[in-house]
């Protein structure tokens, strides 16, 4: 065991025990308190751990501590889930160690939630705690330990009688006066003196120092004026008074709010806040990262005072900060990414999932949780109604919601009934411009002329940034590769730097071919870089902006480049994904999706259903002021039925085809789908690790009886990522119980291999 290195209690380590330790505490006393600790480990079990005497009292579940684990007796912090007194046993229990934390770091409503998580993903009770509390809460960030003083209660009444120095009857009277404790720069000012009093008092023995934490950083939020509500249409009242009605019956109901893009369903979360707030309770309203935009929040903090965002550009003195605020009650609705599903909210009364099919809702590490189900069990616990929106619901929402098992709430039609753009899709097989390689085809050249000599502005969306994509090789007919992944280079130009997308890696553009060393590579497809460039030079006269994570590094570009499309000062914006959210520009007369198959043709099983969300988005983003708007979508696959009833704007003829479609290849939302990955340097061995856990599945008796089907080893979609072998197994299931049974019963049976690991993805989003 490691030399104890902080003093807390009087503990000794198991060498320093007298041998027959154990046995006269055994005699001693018939009941010990006992913890029981999640580890940050893979593991679903939590370990007992017998508590000593001298950290009974600090001790409570929420907090971290120190326990020796494994071999060796390895300090691990952990985190107490539980403390209570049992029935000593015969088997001794080791003992705790220290506790780390004063107060509790989270309450039992979300180590209900926080251990939910666990077995619902297949992962560790500790990993999720660790995950899911900010590191600046455990580091306590932007606060600093002060040291205070307060009154020896023992010796309060004795204090009236005995003759001390007026400073010292000073610094007494401004104690009992307070309170609680004082920091010393406080008492020094309250009563007019230095520390000279303080100390002599202190020696005395009638004050006592104590520590205390004090934050470092400012109050946010502070209130600005308040916007009244907006007069809603029939459909939005209806929306707003079925989710109230919930709200006001405490009943847990999951509601998909599904909205055209344009029918105001932001308008229907707020009215529906504006009550939870009114009843002195609080909302949590997720969005996806991209949609944190200064817009949302300028929304959200315009209609009510008291307003948190939570987004990834937060300090961890900021997280903390906010994280205490909202834990207080004085934040009424916390807005942010996947994570705010955490904040400690002490009365929530409402959340809402806004762009609910959004992918970044799912976690792309360990734990792998969807902020939906999250939010869902969340709801449930708390028995407050969860809203779930999106002109382009998850086909898994859509099901439950027609099915029954949720409430679907239509937005059928735009406000102020504006009418949806007409969609138009453009066959690009036999343009001549995009035959020579350009980006923009004839048709889409002449509709931007004609929106440019109208006065009005254009959208162009493609979701690929950098120069060109594929360096090619026409001599040996080979792309240039990352060295560690199974991806091709992006040509970047304004970066100097061709660069893997998966992992950063970058050289120098380079000029002779990698296999063949033949000069004069080709640079094929097109990104969004070489996009501003053909449009620039088709409109020369028109001020053009690109969009994107290389041309948005900057912190507040985003909001700078948008104020300038607001403001009419930009007439052409391109971009990615980036431009495709919520943005709300009456002006907007032309969208133009640039190439709308780079989705369709991945091999994922969510390809169709990506495809149809992109254009339906892209194309939201016009005909919403008096100017009207159309929308031309390019595509080499004009008949897809993803596109076509994009362009009809047919959500729910594309569920019901989709949906059938799936149901013949037992996807979801008809099954659950785990991903179980494994990977390693070497490819021979990873693949016998695969192979090995994939025949230990399959002799499970849930395989056996067709309850669990399981596929593969396959390689993954990037066969290598940052250097590493990648294969993958897949899991089905009609219920998702019998897929988590057959992988606990494997699991615990996998010993580790050296370099090699491997991890289960639950409701597997990401295919790659
Ligand atoms: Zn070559
Ligand atoms: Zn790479």
């Amino acid at each position: 065991m490691p030399k104890p290195n902080r003093a807390k209690g009087s503990l000794f380590s198991e060498e320093e025990l007298p041998p027959n330790f154990a046995s006269w505490e055994v005699a001693d006393r018939a009941e010990v308190w006992v913890a029981e600790v999640a580890l940050n480990l893979p593991l679903t079990t939590v370990y007992s751990y017998e508590v000593p005497d001298s950290l009974r009292e600090v001790l409570s579940a929420g907090q971290r501590v120190e326990v020796p684990f494994g071999r060796g007796d390895k300090l691990q912090t952990g985190y107490c889930v539980a403390v209570g007194s049992q029935q000593r046993s015969s088997k001794r229990l080791k003992s705790l160690y220290s506790v780390l934390d004063r107060e509790p770091l989270i309450d039992d409503s979300m180590l209900k939630l926080t251990r939910w998580i666990a077995d619902r993903y297949l992962c560790g009770w500790g990993q999720v705690l660790e995950s899911v509390i900010p590191a600046g809460v455990k580091r306590k960030s932007g606060t600093r330990e002060v040291l205070a003083y307060e009154l020896v209660p023992e010796w309060v009444a004795l204090l009236a009688k005995v003759k001390l120095p007026a400073k010292q009857q000073a610094v007494i009277a401004v104690l009992q006066g307070a309170n609680g404790p004082l920091r010393v720069d406080e008492l020094c000012e309250r009563a007019g003196c230095g520390t000279g009093p303080i100390n002599s008092l202190k020696e005395k023995g009638y004050l006592r120092p104590v520590k205390q934490r004090t934050s470092a950083i400012a109050p946010v939020a502070a209130p600005i004026e308040v916007s009244p509500l907006f007069a809603l249409n029939a459909d939005q009242k209806l929306a707003v008074e079925a989710i109230i009605r919930a709200v006001q019956a405490n009943l847990y109901t999951t509601f998909l709010l599904h909205g055209v893009t344009g029918s105001g369903k932001t308008e229907v979360y707020m009215q529906a806040i504006a009550e939870v707030v009114a009843f002195g309770r609080q909302a949590i309203v997720l969005v996806p990262e991209i949609s944190l935009t200064p817009q949302t929040i300028r929304r959200f903090s315009a209609r009510f005072p008291n307003v948190a965002v939570l987004h990834s550009h937060l300090t961890d003195a900021e997280r903390h900060g906010y994280w205490q605020e909202i834990a207080s009650g004085e934040v009424q609705v916390v807005v942010g990414a996947r994570s705010a599903i955490f904040a400690p909210l002490p009365h929530l009364g409402m959340i809402v999932i806004d762009e609910e099919h959004e992918t970044s809702f799912k976690q792309d590490n360990t734990p792998r949780y969807h902020a939906r189900e999250v939010a869902r069990q969340r709801a449930m616990l708390a028995n407050i109604p969860l809203v779930l929106g999106s002109a382009t619901p998850t086909l898994e929402s859509w099901q439950r919601a027609v099915s029954g098992v949720d409430q679907l709430i239509s937005l059928p039609s735009r406000v102020e009934d504006r009418p949806l753009p007409p969609v138009v899709i453009v066959d690009t097989r036999d343009d001549p411009y995009i035959k020579q390689g350009a980006g923009l085809g004839r048709q889409l050249l002449n509709a931007m002329q004609q929106s440019l000599k109208a006065g009005g502005q254009i959208i162009l969306f493609l979701n690929v940034r950098g120069f060109a994509p594929v360096l090619w090789c026409r001599s040996c007919g080979k792309g240039t590769k990352c060295p560690d992944c199974d991806v091709t280079l992006t040509l970047h130009k304004e970066l100097k730097a061709a660069i893997c997308h998966s992992c950063d890696y970058s050289i120098p553009p380079p000029q002779v071919c990698r296999h063949c060393s033949a000069p004069g590579l080709s640079f094929l497809g097109i990104g969004t870089e070489r996009l501003e460039a053909e449009v620039r030079a088709r409109f020369p006269a028109a001020t053009v902006l690109r969009m994107d994570s290389d041309s948005m590094r900057k912190r507040g570009s985003h909001a700078t480049a948008l104020d300038a499309f607001r403001h009419g000062e930009v007439q052409i914006l391109l971009g990615t994904q980036m431009i495709a959210k919520g943005l709300d520009f009456p002006n907007v007369t032309l969208v133009g999706v640039v190439d709308a198959d780079t989705s369709l043709h991945q091999p994922d099983v969510r390809a169709a259903e990506r495809t149809f969300q992109l254009v339906a988005q892209v194309a939201g983003r016009t005909g919403r002021g008096s100017k009207g708007g159309r929308v031309l979508v390019q595509t080499s696959n004009p008949d897809q039925p993803a596109i076509v009833h994009a362009s009809r704007h047919d959500y729910i003829g594309f569920a019901n085809d989709e949906l059938n479609a799936r149901l013949v290849v037992n996807a979801p939302p008809h099954t659950s789908l785990a991903r179980v990955v494994v990977r390693g340097p070497i490819e021979g061995d990873t693949l016998a690790l695969a192979e090995q856990i994939a025949v230990k599945l399959k002799a499970t008796s849930y395989c056996q009886t067709k309850q669990v089907h399981c596929q593969g080893p396959s390689p993954c979609m990037v066969t290598r990522l940052k250097g590493l072998f990648r294969f993958q197994i897949q899991l089905n299931a009609v219920e998702l119980s019998h897929l988590q049974a057959a992988w606990l019963e494997v699991a615990p049976t996998l010993s580790p291999v050296a370099n090699l690991e491997w991890m289960i993805d639950v409701d597997a989003m990401n295919m790659r």
